[in-house]
């Protein structure tokens, strides 16, 4: 019988075993961490948001300029196939409002546990408490640090590597494989924080009243970027901001700021109104209403909006186009982003060009990789662990096909 190795433990590791389980290889799968699957179980605290329901042309867009190599991968094992197999396992799927796909039960749990049981009945041995460090010189031996020391384990027939990004590095993925990688000379595009929130130099008092607040439905953009505006509910944090928007304009923040770190976003408070429309209906203020009592009465400004307004000018405008103008456009200064340990996902990673269409490193014949530790990058929405899944499983394919399986 053939042997494979697949080494981290996450959402694409455990569907490249799966894959290679079901076809009777027998499976090995090394996991740094005490248990498998720390950060899917993490996603799945707000929600498990599996996939998106959009049409397939937009879908593809979310990776940017990855689109063109995942488009086969997602072809293999897309949306509606990552939903078959979670109702597969017990966890049907349902489209909430915003077009996310999350299962019945919502959180993780169930979704893993009933997974880890399918994998020990296909009789995928999990150890645990291994961590890769790299191969052992002049050959593909794998060295797995564990707690009685390192050892040396003979490459088997393939091996699978999804070792995911380094956000969150206390789940287990920090970025570790990075060094053992560049030195057999594969090209790994740095791995940078994406979907991540921003840094603001808010006043304290703005921060001690609005952290934790949302901005509902605002529009965000880079100033000096035209056409990137994001519409989306953005939360205000003690020290800057995050949410959707954030996360989809990530790789447009990073081009854009300065030797300093620093740009400007600029934040529509109210994009379903035009400029002309918000100064008209600013136009009539009553005499006795303060500034704040005007703009709520008026356009419906909320007080965290009222008080961003307030960031910006140290005051609240007079005059109704001066408001308008404000609200249709807030600068909000960014002096950075937010570490890659607060990050939600990584951009950076194994470069396509490392790879063939199966996911196997050209250099090393018979090693593949998938999931996050490959250069794509893409927003919040479900993108994120469809690309993890889907590669899992080319790779397993690609691994299988590597044995002369079908
Ligand atoms: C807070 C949060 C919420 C999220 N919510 C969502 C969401 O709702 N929807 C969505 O699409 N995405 C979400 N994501 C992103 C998603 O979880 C990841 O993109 C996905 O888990 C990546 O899968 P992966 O298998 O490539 O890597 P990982 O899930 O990171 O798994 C890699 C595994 O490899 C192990 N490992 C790492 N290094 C070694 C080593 N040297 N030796 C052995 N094992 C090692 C790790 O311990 C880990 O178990 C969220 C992420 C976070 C942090």
């Amino acid at each position: 019988m053939s042997t494979a190795h697949i080494v981290g433990g996450g959402p694409a590791g455990l569907m490249a075993a799966e894959v290679l389980a079901r076809a009777g290889v027998e499976v090995r799968l090394h996991e740094a961490m005490p248990s498998p699957g720390r950060k899917l179980l993490l996603a799945g605290h707000g929600g498990l948001n599996l996939t998106h329901s959009e049409d397939r042309a937009s879908f593809l867009g979310r990776y940017g300029d990855s689109a063109g190599r995942l488009a086969p991968v997602l072809e293999v094992f897309g949306p509606d196939e990552l939903r078959a197999w979670a109702s597969g396992l017990g966890e049907p799927t349902f489209i909430g409002s915003s077009g996310r796909v999350f299962p019945q039960a919502f959180r993780a749990i169930p979704l893993v546990r009933a997974w880890l049981a399918r994998l020990a009945g296909l009789g995928v041995r999990i150890e645990t408490r291994q961590r890769w460090t790299g191969w052992a010189p002049d050959t593909d031996a794998l060295l797995l640090a564990g707690p009685d020391g390192t050892v040396t384990e003979a490459a088997g027939d393939v091996t699978v590597f999804a070792l995911g990004g380094a956000s969150w590095p206390r789940l287990g993925s920090d970025g570790g494989w990075v060094g053992p990688f560049t030195a057999r000379g594969v090209q790994v595009a740095p791995l940078r924080a994406a979907n991540v929130g921003v840094r603001v130099g808010w006043t304290q008092r703005f921060a001690d009243r609005f952290a934790g607040v949302p901005l509902k439905t605002v529009a965000v953009a880079v100033r000096g970027r035209p056409g990137t505006a994001v519409r989306g509910d953005a939360m205000v944090t003690g020290t800057g901001l995050e949410g959707g928007p954030l996360y989809a304009l990530g790789a447009t923040i990073r081009q854009a700021l300065d030797a300093d770190g620093r740009c400007v976003l600029e934040v529509d408070l109210r994009p379903d109104l035009s400029l002309g429309q918000l100064a008209d209906r600013l136009a009539h203020r009553r005499p006795k209403d303060s500034a704040a009592s005007w703009l709520r009465r008026a356009i419906g400004l909320d007080a965290v909006s009222t008080g961003l307004l307030w960031e910006a000018g140290g005051g609240l405008p007079g005059g109704a186009h001066e408001a308008a103008a404000l609200v249709k456009a807030l600068p909000v200064e960014v002096t950075g982003t937010m570490p890659i340990d607060r990050a939600i996902s990584s951009a950076g990673g194994v470069a396509w060009d490392e790879v063939d269409e199966t996911l196997m490193l050209r250099a090393m014949p018979g090693t593949f990789v998938a999931g996050e530790m490959l250069d794509w990058e893409a927003p919040t929405g479900g993108y994120l662990l469809q690309a993890s899944f889907s590669t899992g499983v080319v790779a397993g394919l690609g691994a299988l096909a590597r044995l002369g399986g079908p």
